[in-house]
């Protein structure tokens, strides 16, 4: 492959993203993922600095007037936002950059960087998406309530990306997805 791109890797939550970008970087270790900040809390498990850099809604509104993100955005009562410095160094040391972002970051990082390759994965039915939602079982009601909404509003949005990946079976996903990166 090609080195230092940037790669936009966008889809509905709940769709199998981050198991598939979890694969991809054990499988490609020259691929670099992008950690983003959020005002979201830790989800059990989930670490600062290694999963996202969990921060306040003051500290995410002074990057955001630093210009320190590259793009960000609101999504289901949280923020969002790609720090702007470690991806732009990673790009210039050759390296391709994997943001994993939901769709108005992805539209905003497609006017700043057009030749940033853009994947959408879909789920194979909205009834599966919220079915493997559900199955985390880790949000509230109204925050899965939200995050569907959002993903009726996303998928509407897949036709926008350079290429579409359905995530219905694990393997057949990651091979496309291996493919359409060059690998
Ligand atoms: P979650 O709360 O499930 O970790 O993430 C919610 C959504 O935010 C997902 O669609 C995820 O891809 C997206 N997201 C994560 N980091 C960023 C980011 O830095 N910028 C944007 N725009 N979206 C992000």
């Amino acid at each position: 492959m090609e080195t230092g791109k940037l790669i936009v890797l966008t889809g509905p939550s709940g769709v199998g993203k981050g198991s598939l970008v979890r694969s991809l970087l054990q499988r490609h270790p020259e691929l670099a993922l992008s950690i983003s900040a959020t005002t979201r809390a830790p989800r059990e498990g989930e670490i600062h600095g290694q999963h996202y850099y969990f921060v306040d809604r003051p500290k995410f509104e002074d990057m955001v007037e630093l210009g320190e993100l590259l793009e960000w955005a609101e999504f289901a009562g949280n923020c969002y936002g790609t720090p702007r410095g470690p991806v732009l160094d990673r790009v210039r040391e050759g390296k391709s950059v994997l943001l994993e972002i939901e769709l108005l970051g992805a539209r905003q990082v497609g006017q700043s960087f057009p030749e940033a390759l853009k994947v959408f994965i879909l789920p194979p039915s909205k009834s599966e998406l919220e079915r493997r939602l559900r199955g985390r079982g880790q949000e509230s009601e109204e925050a899965i309530a939200r995050r569907l909404q959002r993903a009726t509003e996303e998928i509407e949005a897949a036709g926008e990306f350079d290429f579409q990946i359905v995530n219905d079976d694990f393997e057949t996903a990651l091979r496309e997805l291996e493919a359409v990166l060059g690998f």
